[in-house]
């Protein structure tokens, strides 16, 4: 007997859950995962595309690398899921499953931040990293500000990020004596799990002459006048604005009743959802973990043994401990780390690791070893 099996979205939880079960069960899947775009890529590859080491074409992976038994990838848009029926439409037709996964991610609201506009003044996708990639050049003197609109927003370091890799460039271009850089945040500290690497990126901060905002939100973006809108209503000066934009899940997840309070809220456990058979993986989710890569995989590993589990009549897997790793770029070819978990203990925990050129190295091969195992790709 084949499994029969609907992957929704090929994201970072979608193509680890259909690698594992691929491996484990080869020909005896019968596995479509469906994706609208035609290929994937890293989430920090934008701000490579932002800081101009790379052009949008070249970080993208087709997913017509993605060949593994049992497994067939379709390019469509999902337009509706019936999870009491454990059936998906798309554009071009209907799918039916005996498990169905929704792994379709968090998309961005940006109408909740008057003035902040996609493919502009965001870094959040790939058109909005490029369009900032050919303004950063020209900034020279005045206001930078990287601003988050609200939480939870995706990769908590990547603000941190994109203002240690912009101090880096204005250093080289020799014009950051004339710039300020400022990060506004609704957190009170910069990786609120984790205050050893929210004093290491605030200890930074003051060494480069950055600011840190905290305890705000950007309510807009008001570019006639040059100025930050924060939900105090206290405004800051800006002559380039790197936004941070608003999640939201997919409409068709919150048209299929999957949602409640706005995400998907599975059992942490497992990844089930209340409807048999219906498991939820990564950012479409809201169960504690961040919005990141790590933790969608870390998910995504536990819905598929649980689903082996349930296939074979065996012993259902370890829980879901919510535990996964996010490295931060502090500039000049050093990067940190932090490990985090969520979901073991009574509150969140996080181990630091200062930054280093090793810890570089180690995310490339973060990159790299995801390439080969997902892409079949050096
Ligand atoms: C600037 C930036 C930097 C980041 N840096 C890091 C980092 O260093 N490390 C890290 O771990 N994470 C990082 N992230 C976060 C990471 O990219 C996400 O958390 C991760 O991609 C979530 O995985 P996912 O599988 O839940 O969803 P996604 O990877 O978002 O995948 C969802 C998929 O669903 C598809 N989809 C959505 N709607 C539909 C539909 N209706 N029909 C068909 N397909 C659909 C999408 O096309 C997409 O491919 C970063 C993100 C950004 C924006």
């Amino acid at each position: 007997m084949k499994l029969r099996v609907v992957v929704s979205g090929a994201g970072f939880g979608g193509l680890e859950l259909s690698t594992i079960l691929s491996e484990a069960l080869g020909d005896r899947l019968d596995l479509t995962l469906i994706d609208k775009s035609d290929s994937f890529a890293f989430g920090f590859s934008k701000l490579d595309v932002m800081f101009g080491h790379e052009k949008p074409e070249g970080v993208r992976l087709a997913y017509r690398h993605f060949q593994k038994p049992g497994v067939r990838f379709r390019q469509e848009a999902i337009t509706g899921i019936d999870p009491k029926a454990k059936r998906v439409k798309t554009e071009k037709g209907i799918y039916e499953a005996d498990v169905l996964v929704i792994a379709l991610g968090a998309d961005y609201d940006f109408k909740a931040t008057p003035g902040l506009i996609e493919g502009e003044n965001e870094f959040y996708t790939f058109p909005g990293a490029k369009q900032l990639g050919e303004i950063i050049p020209q900034f020279s003197k005045g206001k930078a500000v990287i601003g988050i609109s609200a939480t939870p927003y995706k990769c908590p370091p990547a603000p941190y990020e994109a203002a240690f890799l912009l101090d880096d460039y204005l250093t080289k271009r020799g014009v950051r004596g004339a710039c300020e850089i400022s990060v506004v945040t609704p957190f009170a500290i910069p990786i609120p799990p984790s205050p050893e690497t929210s004093t290491a990126i605030l200890a930074a901060f003051s060494e480069r002459n950055m600011t840190f905002v905290p305890k705000k939100a950007v309510k807009a973006i008001d570019a006639a006048r040059r100025l930050v809108i924060m939900d105090d209503n206290s405004a800051l000066a800006c002559d380039l604005y790197l936004g941070v934009p608003k999640l939201r899940v997919p409409d068709v997840v919150i048209e299929s009743g999957l949602t409640e309070g706005g995400w998907i809220v599975p059992d942490p456990k497992n990844l089930k959802t209340k409807f048999p058979g219906v498991y939820a993986v990564g950012d479409v989710t809201r169960i504690g973990p961040p919005k990141a890569g790590l933790f969608a995989e870390g998910m995504a590993r536990v819905a598929a043994l649980s689903i082996l589990a349930d296939f074979r009549n065996g012993t259902q897997p370890p829980h879901y401990d919510g535990a996964g790793t996010c490295y931060i770029e502090f500039g000049g070819g050093q990067v940190a780390r932090v490990d985090v978990n969520f979901l073991s203990g009574p509150t969140p925990t996080g181990r630091y690791f200062a930054p280093s050129a090793e810890l570089f190295a180690e995310k490339k091969l973060f990159g790299s070893t995801r390439r080969a195992r997902w892409f079949g790709l050096k």
